[in-house]
């Protein structure tokens, strides 16, 4: 959910504005973006949103954000050309104020003045943003690695850092994401050896499956095909779509005659063919978790079959993507995946260790800031600038919401936080869902639910006949009968104790009973079921 607003007097540029999927503990919830109570606050103010590139925790929240704050939007070609996706799917096309920029170029957005500074990374045309203040230069580096022999041949504009360098710049934001990693981040280039091989060695059909936003991996293995023999097809919605438009914008080159139509899979000999598809974080609907369980209409695989999972396994997908795999060796495909042979056929998109060092150097930022990362990443990214020695001034490590204020005077500031954080969305609806569903439904999948059905007449206002509890997925310990049996003695004692006012008034005796029936589970048992009193009119 990477967001980042900076402001001078009355005017704000916001820097991405990305999504996040959610971790486990919040349930049914399809995405996570960031609150922008703050920008909306302030609404008048916020001149655009400039973007950094293409990646989902860069630019998935845009259509949801621009419906609350419909500003210009300022990104590179193929960035802006997945926005424009997302926006047609939304419906929003239509009003975005779109500005495609070119890395290089400079712009002016009230007293700022932006150039957008080419860096090297695992999807293509990023920038990162050096950028004009009343009060000094502040570079935000967006995520990088620092890649010597890119695949599109564009390289890291060290250049341009340097120069803003020499000039002076008083604070630089920077991507921590491998800071746990010693070393360089070896080139994308580097997973062309092991491919290679392993093509070369494959018996039967291949599938590769890489994020489809890394079209440099993908332009390496249509070229790896093509050195030798094999043709290429591209299977998977999210795939499918990117290859056409980074192909439509002349950034991804495929020779004629290299590609067949997905509807030619299966008649196509086996050992001619590599097949491109997503899914390599066992997505539940992608590609290759349906053609793991052999449930994919255009192709299945057997014996002697190569799928090479060319990506990282994100912490948090693990459980899944390891299923995936088991179901690929039950099929006795032979799978490739991270961590399972020696050579990389795949490397990371984010600078290590001495490649944060060398920007650092360049840029000799008075104030650092660590961004990108978890709090340890930081951390550790902050420490790695002390031990560099390039940092003039100070070092903040901040919480989202954690102001900086930086003063004509030189100085830097910490002021008091603003509101900042997360917004779920069941994007099935597009509406946000509160925390009170969530804590619902992780009551109801940690303890189950209860359900006190109780009998009222509603003229006398007198109980029909003993409550009945139904329960499911809640387990009362060891003697979970009689624990119903005292909790029906509870809801009896409730209604009791309630004036027949009350008991007319059925919201409030079901509250009433919902209240004490939690208080007496709880206490009982040390759960916390959902507890949802339902009362009969007899
Ligand atoms: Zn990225
Ligand atoms: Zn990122």
């Amino acid at each position: 959910m990477n967001m980042m607003a900076l402001r001078t007097g009355d005017d704000i540029i916001v820097i991405d504005c990305g999504l996040m999927f959610p971790e486990q503990e919040l349930l049914g919830v399809d995405i996570v973006i960031p609150d922008i109570t703050y920008l909306k606050q302030h609404k008048h103010m916020v001149r655009a949103i400039v973007l950094t590139h293409a990646h989902e925790d860069h630019i998935g929240a845009i259509p949801y954000i621009l419906g609350d704050l419909n500003v210009p939007v300022y990104g590179t070609q193929f960035t802006l050309a997945l926005v424009r996706k997302k926006l047609e799917e939304h419906g929003l096309l239509e009003s975005a104020k779109l500005n495609e920029v070119q890395p290089g170029q400079i712009t002016s957005l009230g007293p700022f003045t932006i150039e957008y500074l080419h860096v090297t990374h695992s999807t293509i045309d990023c920038v990162a943003l050096a950028i004009r203040t009343p009060v000094g230069v502040v570079i935000h580096t967006g995520d990088f690695k620092i890649d010597p022999t890119p695949v599109d041949g564009k390289p890291f504009d060290l250049h341009a850092f340097a120069r803003y360098g020499a000039e002076g710049v008083l604070a630089l934001f920077s991507d921590s994401t491998n800071v746990e990693r010693p070393g360089f981040t070896p080139s994308e280039k580097a997973v062309v050896v092991r491919l290679e091989e392993l093509f070369r060695g494959a018996p039967e059909k291949i599938v590769v499956s890489c994020f489809s936003s890394s079209v440099h991996r993908v332009q390496q293995v249509i070229n790896i095909a093509r050195t030798v023999g094999r043709k290429v097809a591209f299977v998977g919605r999210s795939m499918v779509d990117n290859v056409e438009i980074a192909h439509g914008l002349n950034k991804l080159h495929i020779p004629d005659g290299s590609v067949i139509r997905p509807q030619d899979i299966r008649g196509f000999e086996p050992k001619k063919l590599v097949v491109l598809a997503s899914g390599t974080q066992a997505e539940p609907m992608s590609a290759l978790s349906r053609i793991a369980v052999d449930n994919h209409r255009l192709l299945s695989l057997g014996e002697n079959d190569t799928v090479i999972l060319s990506s990282r396994i994100i912490p948090g997908n693990e459980k899944a993507i390891y299923r995936m795999i088991d179901h690929l060796f039950r099929r006795r495909v032979l799978v490739y995946y991270e961590g399972s042979r020696s050579a990389p056929i795949h490397v990371s998109g984010h600078g290590s260790q001495e490649e944060m060092k060398i920007l650092l150097q360049l840029v000799k930022p008075k104030y650092f800031i660590p961004v990108h990362g978890e709090f340890r990443q930081m951390f550790q990214h902050a420490a790695l600038a002390a031990q560099v020695g390039a940092v003039g001034g100070q070092v903040f490590l901040l919480e989202s919401g954690t102001p900086v204020e930086f003063t004509a005077d030189g100085g830097a500031y910490k002021r008091e936080p603003v509101t900042a954080g997360r917004v779920c969305v069941d994007s099935g609806s597009l509406e946000e869902i509160a925390d009170v569903v969530i804590r619902d439904r992780r009551h109801l999948s940690e303890d189950g639910v209860v359900v006190p059905i109780i009998a009222i007449d509603k003229h006398t206002g007198l109980l029909g006949a003993s409550p009945e509890i139904v329960t499911r997925g809640f387990l009362p310990n060891d003697d979970g009968n009689e624990i119903l049996t005292k909790a029906r003695e509870v809801i009896l004692r409730t209604v009791e104790q309630s004036s027949p006012e009350e008991k007319m008034d059925w919201s409030v005796i079901k509250e009433k009973i919902r209240i004490d029936l939690k208080r007496f589970l709880n206490k009982q048992t040390a759960k916390r079921p959902l507890i949802l009193p339902v009362i009969l009119e007899v």
